[in-house]
């Protein structure tokens, strides 16, 4: 196989990396590769797709040509405790591509084996949390939602142990960069000057070019985050672990651990099994988001020569995020309602029909699906109510058309992913690529196929509660 990398990371100060290689695996198989997106990155596999030289490859036992092997280092806070030492624990930085359209893209295994950074960790991954990541980011991403990518999934033929022996997996991963907020967070600490200023230019010419600094920056990353935040909440989205180290820089959903749709509406919905006081809660989100503004903005303090009026701008900058946010999610669910130019007063009519999904629990996803059809009063036990709210909205004139591209009528929703990965455990991937064609067609009539997919689960299938990839 031959990938043409174009690797910038590798040229930056040695203290935000260690050089490695991947540690091979027994026997790889491939589970998935992603054709379209390996033509986004120019991959030339060969007319062969069984060729085993593509599980080897992504498995981390051969190491292609012109790759430059890295962990990089990072920091971050965890459900908000300071951790100062974190890092790729157990996924490996091949190298960076440069596609036909000039984005540069990281090409990641995730599974690869254990790092300077692994602490305890075994540096490896099981099946699930592969799969999970999967159909969760593609999914994203027809959805058109900026995220990570999966290019391939492969299995190692090694077990890993967690509660119970599972079978290992290593996650091909894309994105527009691995930094993450706590990838500022640890120079700043450190006051390594050299490395966080080097990382700032990075950034800048990777990410954002237009900007002239830190703070230029600093406004352009929270603005990106409040939209991604707004994006989430309008698909009912709940992330699980809004850690500063999972905030991607480029403003891609990364890092899918517990993450889930919610099925039923409520806002303090949560799944993360570690998640024991809601801090990221589905309506927490945008709170979250914010004060992770607020840790990046205070790493980028020490880069500037007048630091106390660094923190005034700085400060003025982070408040801007509820502004951004705020608008973005009127522009969000406005045209989840069919309103291509929703007006102040139209929040209170989307905040009404919310909270009568609260109420009467309905389903999210259908909810919106299906607004503009005969059958939208029957997510709801009070259809009285909902015929009110129908008329008030009727005479905004929402426009069926904009609805139908702007909610999804098939997510990957929990108890389809865990079916999935329960099949894939016992060695069947069907039902993995079953669903992961449904979820990458979000928008597309049901079929009699596709319809499985969409029905909201029954009291006795809902899954309530999620756990991490580790
Ligand atoms: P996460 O919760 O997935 O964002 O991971 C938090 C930190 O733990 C990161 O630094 C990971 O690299 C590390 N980590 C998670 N799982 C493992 C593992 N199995 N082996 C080594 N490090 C891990
Ligand atoms: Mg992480």
């Amino acid at each position: 196989m031959q990938i043409t990398f174009d690797n910038s990371y590798a040229t930056l100060p040695a203290q935000m990396f260690t050089r490695l290689d991947p540690t091979p695996v027994t026997t790889p198989h491939l589970i998935a590769i992603n054709e379209a997106l390996a033509e986004t990155l120019c991959l030339r596999m060969g007319d062969d797709p069984g060729d085993p030289e593509i599980a080897q490859v992504f498995a981390g036992n051969t190491v292609p040509g012109g790759a430059a092997p890295l962990a990089q280092v990072y920091a971050g806070h965890q459900f908000g405790q300071w951790n100062p030492q974190l890092g790729d624990g157990r996924a490996i930085l091949l190298g960076e591509v440069l596609g036909p359209d000039g984005m540069r893209r990281d090409i990641q295994l995730k599974g690869a084996g254990r790092t300077p950074y692994s602490r305890g960790g075994d540096g490896r991954a099981w099946l699930g949390p592969v799969l999970r990541e999967y159909l969760v980011s593609e999914a994203m991403h027809a959805i058109g939602v900026p995220t990570t990518r999966a290019l391939a999934a492969v299995t190692t033929g090694e077990p890993v142990y967690r509660e119970e022996v599972m079978p290992g997996a290593v996650l091909t991963r894309v994105a527009q960069s691995h930094i993450r907020v706590g990838t500022f967070q640890y120079f700043a600490a450190r006051q390594d000057i050299g490395a966080l200023k080097a990382l700032t230019d990075h950034v800048i010419a990777r990410h954002y070019p237009d900007a002239t600094g830190p703070e230029d920056l600093l406004n352009a990353v929270v603005a990106r985050y409040a939209a991604l935040i707004a994006q989430w909440m309008g698909l009912g989205f709940i992330h699980g672990v809004m850690n500063t180290d999972n905030v991607s820089i480029a403003g891609e959903t990364i890092d899918y651990g517990p993450c889930a749709f919610m099925d039923i509406y409520h806002p303090d919905t949560v799944f993360s099994a570690i998640d024991q006081f809601g801090r990221y809660a589905y309506s927490n989100q945008p709170g979250i988001g914010g004060w992770n503004m607020a840790q990046f903005a205070t790493s980028l303090i020490p880069l500037m020569l007048d630091q106390d009026k660094a923190i005034e701008t700085f400060t003025t900058a982070v408040n801007t995020f509820p502004d951004h946010y705020r608008a973005a999610w009127l522009s969000v669910f406005g045209a989840k309602v069919g309103l291509s130019k929703p007006v102040e007063a139209d929040r209170n009519l989307i905040t009404d029909l919310l909270a009568l999904m609260a109420t009467d629990r309905a389903d999210f996803t259908n909810t919106f699906a299906n607004l503009d059809q005969p059958n939208a009063r029957d997510q709801f036990i009070n259809r009285d109510a909902f015929d009110e709210w129908e008329k008030r909205w009727r005479t905004r004139e929402p426009d069926p058309a904009l609805m139908a591209k702007s909610n999804p009528q098939v997510i990957p929703r929990n108890h389809q992913v865990e079916a999935v990965i329960a099949a894939g455990v016992a060695g069947d991937f069907e039902p993995f690529h079953a669903l992961l064609s449904a979820v990458t067609d979000p928008y597309a009539d049901l079929t009699e196929a596709r319809k499985k997919y969409a029905r909201a689960p029954s009291k006795d299938e809902m899954v309530t509660r999620t756990f991490c990839g580790t």
